[in-house]
């Protein structure tokens, strides 16, 4: 995941835009301290807009984002042209969708979404898991962005859920980090291993829907884009012999 496009350096325009929002937000005491004297001062400018059409309210860019996902379904995915998209994204990036999804290399969201170059901001790590970086790239994307849609994306045959199954099941463990990134889906799979039905899928929902309650638990700012209507926040598990993207309560 890139979430700039030039060098990072402290004073660049981005930031200093992200600063100036965080300022205004319910996060502004927190933020204060980080604030320069020359962005207080400063008047908030409008985020630049280079694709004007991913303007949208949260409920259209779902639906937009769904249509996305029946074209590649349907295997009438759109030609996309790299040339001209680069250039009219050099400036600036306006996406109408976020999605946290998993690292697994089957779950490209980009194309399973049909989507362009500056239409989603993704953030990927095994297991679709909100963490402290993963969360800070999603506040951005929303505060900075303007980005009305946030997906969280687990997927059919999870690995990194299957992990965290073994390990709640079976007291498995393993090796380097992956025995934190294990311990940290086991709770989701804990939940349902009672639970009628396949033990893996139901794993894999219920860690969707615990990474959602993450985002609002964790993030004020998240919460309040939300409450003001200026954000959407859903799940989906991505089929992999079809490509569908199935929505969850
Ligand atoms: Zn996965």
């Amino acid at each position: 995941m890139c979430t700039c496009h030039e060098p990072h350096t402290p004073d660049r325009p981005e930031r200093r835009r992200f600063l100036r929002l965080a300022g205004m937000t319910a996060a502004a005491v927190a933020a204060a301290p980080l604030l320069s004297n020359t962005a207080l001062a400063a008047t908030p400018a409008a985020a630049p807009t280079p694709k004007p059409q991913n303007q949208l309210a949260p409920d259209a860019a779902l639906e937009r984002l769904m249509q996305g996902n029946q074209r590649y379904v349907d295997g009438l995915t759109r030609r996309h042209d790299f040339l001209t998209e680069r250039e009219a994204l050099v400036s600036a990036q306006n996406p109408y969708a976020a999605v946290l999804g998993c690292a697994d290399s089957r779950i490209a969201p980009e194309y399973a979404f049909d989507t362009a170059r500056g239409d989603l901001f993704a953030v990927r790590v095994a297991g679709n898991l909100v963490t402290d970086d993963g969360l800070a790239s999603l506040e951005y994307g929303v505060a900075v962005l303007g980005i009305p849609l946030l997906m969280v994306l687990g997927h059919e045959g999870c690995g990194a859920v299957e992990a965290g199954l073994k390990m709640a099941r079976d007291g498995a463990s393993y090796p380097g980090h992956i025995q934190g990134l294990a311990a940290a889906i086991a709770p989701s799979a804990q939940a349902v291993l009672e639970h009628k039905g396949d033990v893996l899928e139901n794993a894999i929902a219920q860690n969707v829907r615990d990474n959602l309650k993450q985002l609002t638990e964790r993030s004020s700012l998240l919460r309040d884009a939300i409450a003001e209507g200026r954000l959407k926040v859903v799940g989906g598990i991505y089929r992999l012999a079809s490509g569908k993207v199935e929505l969850i309560a």
